[in-house]
């Protein structure tokens, strides 16, 4: 059997742990397509938040505790960027997670794609499942505010650039949003810059087409899916497949379980359920993603016109609760 995966970064992963879980225990194969809506450049290094989230942790090397990050950290760069009074200081760049990133920015200023850099990356984690970005193009998530919240924080002190592209509004990227702003200044909506000419990474479309069953992860609908299917051929791929779409919900019953994933769902007007969440999916056979949609058992009893909704326990607590999820989600979709 072969299983395709849509992630983002920490909810991805631990889904995906239980994913190769199940496919090592039932020899199928696990292609995981990954985001890069939240990649970032930051003092000349191409930071890939989503693409290491899934590596560390499925290679052993993330910090359990932090939730992000590489385990025994430490940040001797950062103290001495801090000391020369250069920022930005809301993003914590590790040591050895620096190392990280000179190796793919190194490899990406010589001409290699990012998935090729991924692949070479993974060498050493051996995260045991193929991991593809979902685009060798740049497609970077933007937030969009009012111009006057971005006077507020600071952000602007008279007409900007991303002012003038945005009709008035402001633009500015997902992380800063996220991680300086804590997502406090209220979205009026994201925009996936460059998605509209961006083409799937080699290897996704084989992986969408010729998957025995597609699942969409519990990540974040708004900024962790939506920018994957964003990508016009992943979109289209999704639609022609063969293959059975299930989602699973990272909503239960109304509350985003860990993070921030509800300030997302207010800003494009998705009530944060597991109905809303479905919902805004669609069903595939009205052209929008899912066959089947995997809820928590609080949450049995929605309704999604179109789609299969069948309900299990989703709270990933550890490997074995995350298989259990895994063969409910293809059970919903009539794959096992
Ligand atoms: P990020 O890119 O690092 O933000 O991670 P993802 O987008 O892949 O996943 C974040 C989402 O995972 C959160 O918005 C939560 O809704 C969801 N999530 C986290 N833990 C759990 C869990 O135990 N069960 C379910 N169903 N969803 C979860
Ligand atoms: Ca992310």
């Amino acid at each position: 059997m072969r299983i395709t995966v849509i992630a983002g970064g920490i909810g991805g992963a631990r889904f995906l742990q239980g994913v190769r879980a199940y496919a090592r225990a039932v020899d199928a194969s696990v292609t995981a397509i990954v985001n890069v809506g939240d990649d970032v450049t930051l003092h000349g290094l191409r930071i890939c938040p989503d693409l290491d989230s899934v590596m560390y942790t499925l290679g052993g090397g993330n910090d359990v505790e932090r939730g992000w990050g590489r385990a025994k950290e430490t940040w001797t760069v950062k103290e001495e960027l801090a000391a020369y009074g250069v920022g930005p200081e809301w993003f914590g760049l590790g040591d050895r997670d620096i190392a990280t990133h000179l190796t793919r920015t190194v490899m990406l200023n010589a001409g290699y794609p990012l998935s090729q850099v991924t692949q070479a990356l993974c060498q050493r984690w051996q995260p045991g499942v193929t991991m593809i970005p979902a685009t060798d193009d740049a497609v970077e998530t933007h937030v969009i505010i009012s111009a006057a919240d971005a006077a507020d924080q600071g952000l602007v002190t008279s007409a900007s650039a991303t002012a003038a592209l945005e009709g008035g509004d402001y633009a500015l990227h997902f992380q800063e949003w996220w991680v300086r702003f804590r997502a406090g200044i209220p979205a009026k909506r994201f925009v996936f810059v460059g998605a509209d000419a961006s083409k799937p990474a080699p290897g996704v479309e084989d992986a969408l087409l010729g998957a025995d069953v597609v699942l969409v992860a519990p990540s974040n609908p708004v900024v962790s899916v939506a920018p994957v299917l964003a990508v016009p051929g992943i979109r289209s791929a999704l639609l022609t497949s063969r293959a059975p779409v299930i989602g699973v919900s990272p909503v239960i019953g109304g509350a985003p379980v860990r993070g921030m994933a509800d300030k997302c769902l207010a800003a494009i007007g998705v009530e944060c359920s597991a109905a809303g969440v479905g919902g805004a999916y669609g069903a595939r056979s009205a052209g929008g993603l899912l066959d089947a949609w995997l809820v928590d058992t609080t949450d049995a009893g929605i309704v999604v016109p179109g789609v299969t909704v069948r309900s299990a326990p989703l709270w990933m607590t550890d490997e074995d609760a995350t298989v259990a999820m895994v063969r409910a989600a293809l059970t919903a979709g009539g794959v096992v």
